[in-house]
């Protein structure tokens, strides 16, 4: 029901930020050399460093700076010559040195930015900060035995190389904060600085969510959304948050500054603890690491080697090769994959048929077969020679198919296997003639229905038709001569 009163209510504008915690892929830890492998024996990868015992002492894992800086280069961000780790102070089981060694005023990099097209519309979602940090433990609630009374603990990921993106308060719906998080993933999967996988915690998401009278300026009162794995969660969470919070502004009822959990189950939010201020987490300069010096040379040689990012090859690939915006979506999912398409497009001279290929059938056989595109048995040049071999008229789209099963996985050339196999396109329009003869005359009673005016039987006869050439017949040349036949009146012969 309408009222005066609801014009007199300010809608609220959602504001949204997110802190990614992303794995660096390296072979070992941060500060030491234990392996950083996912799902080993509990507590098998750890020494006394990770596990801060007295007197040990940190060492800086080069290739983890490298990755994060990298990382800091994609998204935009000025890497800084001189950062310094810090420790960040605090007590929690799963962190047994009673503090995590992480980086507070001076980050390894600054003021970066992603941007990409939304619904047709540009987003574009600032970088604060990336920082380098370690990881802590793992606490495990279930599955013991005494499960009931007991946590254990599992320290092998203590000390395993993150990075912390964070970005500025830029976002203004669920939607987007989602679709900012799969941006982010993209980026750091493409440059093989992180795998990507939100099921066993290499990446994960936290999203700060305030809402604001649209129009205002100054920030309402924020919440914390903690570990978010999947796009589906941070869409679902930031969405409940949001509508939690205009609620409460609606009702007059106050908001607390406090760090809540999502329940896929149910959907909503639930209170964790109240925010803790950066003054509860006493930062002082580790003492045990000399700060962070990177020459600019390095970053600038960094910088260079970074690969064309998935968001302006999407755009190449609309522009250079024509092919529909949501092809270019699919094709840029992984860095292989569009270098395969990119080989099989050349090879072929025909974008977008290469395009139909590597979607379709490529991809339904990459999954029949358990292949990834790294791994798959056909190259790409002969993927691209088949598909010449249709639009020269060689051979016909259903026999392209049969020749594509036969080239996949045995390595031979779909050239070679088409004149192997007498597979070429019957053109010969007499020899059309006398299969459609042949064929009808063993399908009488159809023949006679159609002529009866049960024309929809057409279909079935061309198809039989076709099935008699193995495919290979130009299927126009079959239509015509089938329909001349029956509409002629000729009796089979
Ligand atoms: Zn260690």
């Amino acid at each position: 029901m309408w009222s005066y009163h609801h014009a007199l209510v300010p809608d609220f504008e959602p504001v949204i930020g997110l802190e990614i915690h992303a794995q660096l892929l390296t072979e070992t830890k941060i500060f030491c050399g234990c392996s950083t492998r996912f799902g080993g024996e509990p507590n098998t990868a750890l020494c006394p460093v990770c596990l801060g015992l007295p007197g040990a002492l940190p060492v800086l894992n080069r290739r983890a700076v490298e990755l994060g800086a990298r990382a800091s280069l994609a998204l935009g961000c000025t890497v800084h010559p001189t950062s310094v780790f810090a420790r960040k102070n605090y007590f929690y089981p799963d962190l047994p040195k009673g503090y995590q060694i992480s980086q507070y005023d001076r980050p390894l990099a600054t003021d970066g930015e992603i941007a990409f097209t939304s619904d047709g519309r540009r987003v574009a979602v600032g970088i604060i900060r990336v920082h380098m940090e370690e990881d802590a433990g793992k606490s495990l609630h279930d599955g013991f035995a005494d499960s009931s009374r007991s946590t254990h603990l599992d320290f092998n990921r203590a000390g395993v190389p993150l990075i912390e993106i964070v970005t500025r308060p830029d976002l203004r719906s669920a939607a987007d904060a989602a679709e900012a998080f799969s941006r982010v993933r993209e980026i750091l999967v493409a440059i093989g600085v992180n795998d990507g996988n939100m099921e066993e915690g290499s990446l994960r998401c936290d999203a700060n969510v305030s809402v604001r009278p649209a129009g205002e300026t100054a920030f309402g009162v924020k919440t914390e959304l903690k570990n978010l794995n999947s796009f589906r969660h941070v869409q679902r969470a930031v969405e409940f948050e949001i509508d939690r919070h205009i609620q409460a502004r609606r009702e007059g009822t106050p908001l607390v500054q406090e760090t809540r959990l999502f329940d896929p189950a149910t959907g909503r939010t639930t209170v964790m603890r109240t925010k803790e201020e950066a003054d509860d987490y006493r930062y002082f300069p580790e003492p045990d690491l000399a700060p962070l010096v990177l020459e600019a040379a390095w970053i600038a040689a960094l910088r260079a080697s970074l690969p064309e990012l998935p968001e302006a090859r999407r755009a190449r690939f609309v522009a250079q090769y024509a092919i529909p915006e949501y092809d270019a979506g699919v094709l840029t999912q992984s860095m292989a994959l569009a270098d395969y398409f990119e080989r099989v497009a050349a090879a072929s001279g025909n974008a977008k048929a290469a395009s139909n290929w590597v979607m379709g059938e490529l991809a339904r056989k990459l999954k029949e077969t358990r292949h990834d595109i790294a791994s798959v048995p056909l190259a790409a040049d002969a993927l691209g020679e088949l598909i010449a071999l249709v639009d020269n008229g060689t051979i016909t789209g259903p026999v392209a198919k049969d020749v594509f099963e036969k080239a996949y996985g045995s390595g031979r050339r779909p050239g070679e296997i088409v004149a192997a196999e007498g597979l070429a396109r019957i053109d010969d329009a007499a020899a059309i003639d006398r299969i459609v003869r042949d064929t009808l005359a063993g399908h009488a009673a159809t023949v006679a229905e159609y002529r009866a005016g049960k024309t929809k039987t057409f279909g079935f006869l061309v198809g039989q038709v076709m099935k008699a050439t193995a495919g290979k017949a130009d299927p126009g040349r079959v239509n015509a001569a089938v329909r001349q036949f029956l509409e002629q009146g000729e009796q089979p012969a």
